[in-house]
């Protein structure tokens, strides 16, 4: 085969890949000029290719990335340090209309004679982040009925066996009062009547004790946990669907003080609802960062912090937050506090806030280290 013809072959073999692969795929050269634009690309971008062959790849870029591309090709001219290249990366992108969407953005790199060429492999995350989106509304739903189940359930039986032994005690009571009522009643009949009351009330404050048991269950399941492995899993399942890209996210824990020993199911639900709530205190605010950090307190505690650049607290609600039914949002339980303490108590430690140092809330909460080996 000549060299001509090979060209050809090559050429026309670009061409049908170029067509056919799903992702959309821009190749530039290394000065960030679009070379060639797949058809997913002209679809997805709504250029075609004779309009951006030749132009600045920034062209498919929102602020600040439009402004910043060059340099940061330049700097990896010059310093061969890859921020982006074989790494997938999450981003957003510029239609021809301006109008943006996010993408998922791949770059591979390849020397040819004529000098260095990138390859973006983009796949548009409109669907799966509406997937995702739909994902966190469930999952916000799963909690919510999770623990109006769980509140609703618990007051159910209580209110039940309550019941029992409360209508026991009423009977007894009404006849004790007929029977001194009645001039000529039996003294016995009436000390009867007073003792199965009386042991009617026993019986209800039994049912009160044994919920109090059940409700410090948790302790029995204790054990030693990574504190940054609970903070890990509890933030990505927190922030998963929210815009991650928006969100600043700062973990600074300290790792002389990991180990704890908690329930881990209940630990991480509390570092769920502090997010949560962080997120949506959040929502309407420019600038969307949280931070986690930790440190060794007394009595062998481990203080862990999340503060937010949110709304702050309100003053009215500052008093009774950590009671349960008070929420200022429209659709809110009012539950989410009043549950992270219960269950921070119940590992022996205590939950408070105060406000931010610059604005939004500090939330903070103690959990038991766990003992240190003996060696
Ligand atoms: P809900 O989230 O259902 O309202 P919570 O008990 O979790 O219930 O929160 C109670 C209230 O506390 C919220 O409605 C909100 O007013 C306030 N709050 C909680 N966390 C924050 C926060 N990080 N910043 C500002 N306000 C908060």
């Amino acid at each position: 085969m000549n060299a001509f013809l090979k060209d050809s072959f090559n050429e026309g073999h670009l061409r049908s890949i170029l067509a056919t692969v799903p992702d959309a795929m821009v190749v530039i050269d290394d000065r960030g000029r679009i070379m060639s634009f797949s058809t997913a690309a002209e679809r997805m971008f709504g250029f075609s290719q004779a309009e951006v062959v030749g132009e600045n790849v920034s062209l498919l870029m929102p602020s600040p990335d439009r402004e910043r591309h060059d340099n940061y090709i330049e700097r990896y001219r010059q310093t061969e340090e890859r921020h982006i290249l074989g790494i997938g990366r999450v981003m957003t992108a510029r239609r021809r209309d301006g109008s943006t969407f996010p993408i998922e953005l791949s770059v591979g790199e390849a020397k040819t004679p004529e000098g260095r060429v990138f390859t973006g492999f983009i796949r548009d995350l409109t669907e799966q982040q509406s997937v995702e989106r739909r994902m966190h509304e469930l999952q916000n739903e799963l909690a919510r009925v999770a623990r109006i189940s769980a509140v609703g359930s618990l007051t159910t039986a209580l209110a039940h066996e309550l019941n029992q032994p409360l209508a026991a005690i009423t009977n007894y009571m009404e006849a004790a009062q007929e029977l001194v009522d009645t001039s000529d009643a039996d003294p016995e009949y009436l000390r009867e009547a007073m003792s199965s009351a009386a042991e009617q009330a026993m019986r209800a404050a039994k049912i009160v004790s044994r919920l109090r048991e059940f409700i410090s269950r948790g302790e029995a399941s204790r054990r030693t946990e990574s504190l940054g492995k609970l903070v890990r899993e509890a933030t990505a399942l927190a922030l998963l669907g929210s815009g991650k890209d928006e969100i600043e996210m700062r973990v600074a824990l300290d790792p002389q003080s990991d180990r704890v020993n908690v329930n881990g199911i209940n630990v991480q639900q509390v570092l769920f609802n502090l997010v949560r709530n962080a997120l949506d205190a959040m929502e309407d605010l420019p600038i969307k960062r949280i931070e986690i950090s930790s440190e060794p307190v007394a009595n062998g505690m481990v203080q862990l912090t999340i503060s937010d650049t949110g709304s702050g607290i309100l003053p009215e609600m500052a008093d009774d937050l950590f009671e349960p039914f008070r929420s200022t949002k429209r659709s809110g339980m009012g539950l989410g506090l009043s549950i992270c303490r219960t269950l921070v108590e119940a590992q022996g430690g205590r939950i408070w806030v105060e406000p931010g140092k610059a604005g939004g809330s500090r939330f903070s909460f103690t959990l038991p280290l766990s003992e240190p080996a003996i060696a």
